[in-house]
């Protein structure tokens, strides 16, 4: 008998939003994107073990992590 785990990232894009932009100081849409790193058995996701969020810049491509906290900050 044998088990086959695994861990699998998933990227989910979630709606974004007009922004300042700390690199390039230009105002303009940020896409806002979560990953989630989910636990596999035999290929079926089970559970997530991480989940993490990102925003980026469309105008220079400057992307930042965000927590939770901030994340959920943003979508009001
Ligand atoms: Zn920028």
């Amino acid at each position: 008998m044998f088990i086959l785990f695994g861990l699998k990232t998933v990227e989910h894009p979630l709606p974004g939003r007009p922004a300042t932009c700390q690199r390039c100081g230009r105002v303009c849409h940020h896409g806002l994107e979560e990953r989630a790193t989910r636990l596999t058995l035999f290929l079926i996701p089970v559970f997530t073990t991480s989940r993490s969020y990102r925003i980026m810049c469309s105008n220079c491509g400057t992307v930042n992590t965000l927590t939770r906290r901030q994340k959920n900050s943003l979508s009001v």
